[in-house]
């Protein structure tokens, strides 16, 4: 068949009103369609609810054949496929939850031609089988969902990802079209790469998400704190609360129920079918809160989450910008709240110290966590720095939709607190060879004549009580900020302090140090920010 692209454009336009029953495209969709539908090789970079599924589904349905979709969201490929079936598209998948007669007859679907898409888990493709089985069908487009599953660095790293090169070896005419909503530039070369698809035209949206309001509140008793934004912002809304352990996802999670807010955990140590029912409720019922560790949320489509909620720090913006991402689907407002402190910062560290991977793998951590922290300490507008990370254009110099446009943030000269911090680790390594984690610096600091400190005899330092002048919470937020500048570093599996090749400079007083204020009232809520 030999039609121009504009007729190619205008049956993507006709399937996607008789199919799909919209009226148009959005963004990038038919640029990325007409592309692909062409021929044409793509890389698609789109934020979570973009609209990423048509960029495929309609090339699919225009070409002639099957389109093959590779997933690794295996528990959600029976709704998807149900979902087009329901819009009269033919659908089926194979996976391992599958049983023989089933995969059988939509083996046999796909060989009669009879399928429009086909969804696969990437580990079908490692087996001759399913190959085979491929080889001996027609192909329409090859649809690489999650594309960031391939990079090693990421978040998400599925090794059966990397066997996906293999597509392009076998069916050379069959474009392929790779998707994610995770895009750094390392990611996009690292993608390029790993799935041989050097021609792929890229195709980058706006990673903007202009109704999620973005705030981080300084960690004191998360929970409570919580229980406060939940009750005065989002009653009655449907939300995430991501949690870095299990333990305390349950305990949130019943925190939250005990006090009036339905709340569901969901971690990978429940069984599966507790899992699948809290989330088939949480995609069902209006306003159920799910409290969950990253394990929940990859490919989840409920358009009105109205919050997502980090009681931890993620361990990068990728992560973070993911899972935020999934608040506000609808385009209506929608917040990305967490609560960040001290202990997340030493804990992060000491994770990536304690954790696997070589030395080149944890300087990676390391520098995803220092991004990271640098989105939580900056006194700058938090949207403009997190499109900065994806080396995007912020479309103004302060958003007015994050706490730090909302309430600027005030700073200090914390050049002599933090000279104060780094000499009691100092005294503390060279005097007397001892290493302390910060809870022991700030009472030496406030020269508090605690049981440990009168144990290691801190009182007799030159440094106790030098430190009066600030608050606890001051001192535990300039520690925080020290460590996020890389002016202070933790050690072990205690979390001690140590210092950093560049906190000489601090204590030879060659540089300022720039701190922000620690905000008496933490929250900020929208209906409070009118005046
Ligand atoms: P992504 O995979 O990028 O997260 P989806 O493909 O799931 O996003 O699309 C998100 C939502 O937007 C879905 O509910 C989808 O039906 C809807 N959508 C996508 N494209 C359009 C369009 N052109 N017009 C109207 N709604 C759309
Ligand atoms: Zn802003």
């Amino acid at each position: 068949v030999t039609e121009g692209p504009g007729a190619d454009a205008s049956e993507a336009l006709t399937t996607l009103h008789r199919v799909f029953g919209y009226d148009a495209f959005r963004g990038e969709q038919e640029a990325i369609i007409e592309h692909v539908v062409a021929g044409g090789d793509a890389l698609v970079l789109m934020p979570t609810g973009g609209g990423k599924s048509l960029c495929y589904q309609i090339p699919a349905l225009v070409r002639p054949g099957t389109g093959v979709v590779v997933s690794p969201l295996i528990a959600l490929m029976q709704d998807q496929v149900d979902a087009l079936r329901a819009l009269g598209v033919r659908a089926g998948f194979m996976n391992s939850t599958q049983g023989f007669d089933e995969r059988r007859t939509v083996e046999a679907e796909f060989l009669a031609g009879e399928l429009d898409l086909l969804y696969l888990a990437p580990e079908r493709l490692r087996l001759d089988g399913t190959l085979d089985l491929l080889s001996r069908g027609k192909i329409s487009v090859f649809a690489i969902d999650e594309a960031h599953c391939v990079s090693q660095w990421g978040h998400d790293f599925r090794p059966d990802y990397l066997s996906l090169s293999l597509l392009g070896e076998r069916w050379p005419d069959v474009p392929r079209i790779a998707l994610t909503a995770t895009a750094t530039r390392a990611t996009h070369q690292e993608i390029t790469q790993r799935l041989d698809l050097p021609a792929a035209r890229h195709f980058v949206a706006s990673f903007d998400r202009p109704n999620i309001q973005y705030r981080i509140v300084p960690k004191a008793d998360p929970r409570k704190q919580l229980l406060a934004f939940l009750r005065e912002e989002h009653p009655g809304d449907a939300g995430i609360v991501y949690c870095l352990s299990r333990n305390s996802v349950e305990r949130t999670a019943e925190f939250l129920s005990a006090n009036g807010v339905e709340a569901v955990p969901y971690h990978a140590g429940l069984d599966a079918g507790t899992r699948a029912a809290h989330q088939s409720r949480f995609l069902r019922e209006d306003g159920l809160v799910v409290v969950a560790t990253i394990a929940f949320g990859m490919g989840i489509d409920k358009p009105d989450v109205r919050f997502v909620a980090h009681l931890d720090l993620p361990k990068s913006i990728e992560g973070y910008y993911q899972e935020t991402g999934r608040a506000g689907r609808d385009g209506l407002p929608s917040t990305a709240w967490m609560a960040y402190g001290l202990n997340d910062v030493v804990q992060q560290r000491k994770l990536i110290q304690s954790g696997e991977g070589d030395e080149a793998f944890r300087r990676r951590a390391a520098s995803h966590l220092d991004a990271m922290l640098a989105l939580c300490e900056t006194a700058g507008c938090r949207r403009g720095q997190l499109l900065a990370y994806f080396g995007q254009e912020p479309g103004a110099a302060a958003c007015g939709n994050c706490d730090t446009c909302l309430t600027p943030p005030e700073t200090w000269d914390g050049t002599v607190a933090a000279q104060k911090v780094l000499s009691t680790v100092v005294r503390l390594q060279r005097e007397r060879g001892q290493k302390f984690g910060a809870l022991q610096i700030v009472d030496i600091l406030l020269g508090k004549r605690t049981a440990k400190v009168i144990q290691f005899d801190h009182d007799q330092l030159s440094v106790f009580g030098i430190g009066e002048d600030l608050a606890e919470g001051e001192w535990r937020g300039a520690i925080r900020q020290l460590l996020a500048q890389g002016l202070l570093a933790v050690e072990g599996e205690y979390g001690t302090l140590v210092l950093t090749e560049e906190s000489g400079t601090v204590l030879r007083g060659e540089r300022e140090v720039p701190l922000r204020k620690e905000p008496k009232k933490p929250a900020v809520s929208r209906s409070a920010s009118g005046s």
